[in-house]
């Protein structure tokens, strides 16, 4: 990766054709912008300037894309395995190609900064590899036997399915969600998110480039409420893969209640980071700060409640202090930059209001808890840090989706275990002790989908990926993706040695 300089002047060449043309839809193998179409203005996190103008999807454009995907079913679902291996796995390629490009649109686009957006295409592609090699076994299933019958059971692809997507690290989520389900035989409807459309339109032209067959993959943009919901009713779809908030998989659910949609949800989190005092201090300091700062804190799987242990509390907080202090927030091009500006205006509000709520309720804003007015126009939030929390404020129950922290303290385990279960969420949750038997006894209880030891998130895509409670519905990774996405048929022979019941002779 170059230097700012020659970032800014790469992206602002990538992103000069959204400014010249209307983004508009990927359908049945073109991109569409329809006649007459409206549009709403994309716009760039770090001054809040334009990178184009963006068709907002209607029921009718969400219609067709449905009809494309289910006439496109049959076909895809009937490739062999093999094929579709070969044709994933070529769509990988082609997005570790234009590696650069994704990695600066996706960095202007969502205002996350470039150090963490340059492996974003070798992740993406990872995600198609890994689902590609799967893709000839997808239809497996098992043998189960009977004394006088053998069952054995085999998958195949519900049919089209809905994708959608939220604004953070866009290009990442697609690409997790869309290969498992191109893999077993579904077509896709993918709708992005509005905050950051243009990643998606580039997987949508590389699907094109790569020769995935006409409406086996279509894009829709437009709004939640509009697009979204059309696509969540539409009846051709016979699931939806949705991650954002928990609040839009309450909507899901009600507008895919009368076509009884399978969904599939990923949502909020408010994850707690627990450091007992035996913990490795520095090891648990820099995951802590990773954990929170790293992706602009707009992570669902960051750990935004700090649970510190009275012992080495005072230490740890003032080690915490420093680091947060020292955090270098900028421009999203520039490879210092380890804090970008957040996505939108909006979002940038809400996230602000917390400070006052924070103080409000009682916290202490230890670090930040200003805009960083020097940096321009755009959404840059200074790193915040609240002390003197407890769980029952604000600013430990709600997700805030920001650089924010908020650090509480706790004396006993059973009171650790308390704390990180008194919230609504159930995300991911991180254990920091020397202690095996404590980290064995807290992994077991605390109420979450995914909990790392020792350890930030990491990714293995075979493991489970997904929340309990508020934080989500179902799981991801391996094959946990292919039973979302396909269907499991029963089929149980006789051996012709049973009896039969007899009425009527
Ligand atoms: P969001 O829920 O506002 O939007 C997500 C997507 O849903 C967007 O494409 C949006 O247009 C669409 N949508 C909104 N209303 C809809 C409706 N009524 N019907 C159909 N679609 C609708 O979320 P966001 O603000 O874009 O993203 C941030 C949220 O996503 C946070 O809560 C974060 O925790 C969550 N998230 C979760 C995970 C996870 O794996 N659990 C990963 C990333 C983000």
């Amino acid at each position: 990766m170059a230097d700012f300089e020659g970032n800014k002047s790469a992206a602002s060449g990538y992103l000069r054709r959204f400014l010249d043309q209307v983004t508009g839809h990927y359908l049945s193998g073109e991109m569409r912008v329809p006649p007459g179409a409206e549009t709403f203005s994309n716009v760039a996190p770090s001054d809040n300037s334009s990178l184009g103008q963006v068709v907002a999807g209607t029921a009718a454009d969400v219609n067709a894309a449905c009809e494309a995907a289910r006439d496109a079913f049959p076909a895809w679902r009937d490739m062999p395995g093999n094929e579709r291996k070969k044709l994933l796995h070529h769509f990988a390629d082609l997005v570790v190609e234009r590696a650069e490009e994704i990695a600066l649109v996706e960095s202007m686009d969502c205002g996350q900064p470039i150090r963490f957006m340059q492996q974003a295409a070798q992740r993406g592609a990872a995600n198609f590899r890994f689902f590609a090699d799967k893709a000839p076994e997808a239809r497996n299933g098992l043998a189960l036997h009977q004394e006088q019958h053998t069952n054995y059971t085999i998958r195949s692809p519900l049919g089209p399915v809905a994708v959608i997507t939220p604004w953070n690290t866009p290009f990442m989520l697609a690409t997790w969600k869309i290969a498992p389900a191109l893999a077993a035989g579904c077509t896709v409807v993918h709708k992005p998110a509005e905050l950051s459309p243009l990643s998606a339109m580039l997987l949508a032209e590389i699907s094109h480039a790569a020769g995935i067959p006409a409406g086996v993959w279509n894009t829709v943009n437009g709004f939640g409420e509009v697009a979204g919901k059309a696509l969540t009713e539409h009846p051709a779809i016979k699931a939806v893969a949705l991650v954002g908030e928990s609040a839009t998989g309450s909507h899901i659910m009600r507008q895919g209640a009368d076509t009884l949609k399978r969904v599939h949800f990923e949502l909020g989190g408010k994850n707690p980071v627990i450091v007992f005092d035996d913990a490795h201090f520095e090891r648990a300091l820099d995951a802590v700060v990773f954990m929170i700062y790293s992706l602009n804190g707009q992570r669902c799987t960051s750990s935004s409640r700090l649970l510190v242990q009275s012992g080495i509390r005072d230490r740890f907080l003032a080690a915490l202090e420093q680091r947060v202090k020292a955090l270098r927030v900028g421009h999203p091009l520039d490879p210092a930059t380890e804090v970008g500006p957040l996505v939108h205006s909006g979002h940038f509000e809400k996230v602000m209001s917390y400070m006052d709520i924070a103080r409000r309720d009682g916290a202490t804003v230890a670090v930040g808890g200003t805009r960083r007015q020097d940096l321009g126009p755009g959404n840059f939030v200074s790193p915040t840090l609240f002390t003197q929390a407890d769980n029952s404020m604000r600013v430990a129950r709600e997700e805030i989706f920001g650089p924010v922290l908020t650090a509480i303290s706790f004396a006993t385990e059973e009171e650790a275990l308390h704390m990180a279960n008194d919230t609504e969420y159930g995300l991911s949750a991180y254990i920091w002790t020397g202690d095996t038997g404590r980290a064995l006894r807290m992994a077991n209880q605390v109420e979450a989908g995914m909990i790392w030891v020792n350890s930030e998130n990491n990714r293995n895509l075979p493991s489970p990926f997904g929340g309990a409670k508020m934080s989500g519905i179902g799981r991801d990774g391996g094959d946990y993706s292919f039973d979302f996405y396909m269907e499991t048929k029963n089929v149980c022979i006789a051996h012709d040695t049973h009896k039969v019941p007899v009425l009527g002779r």
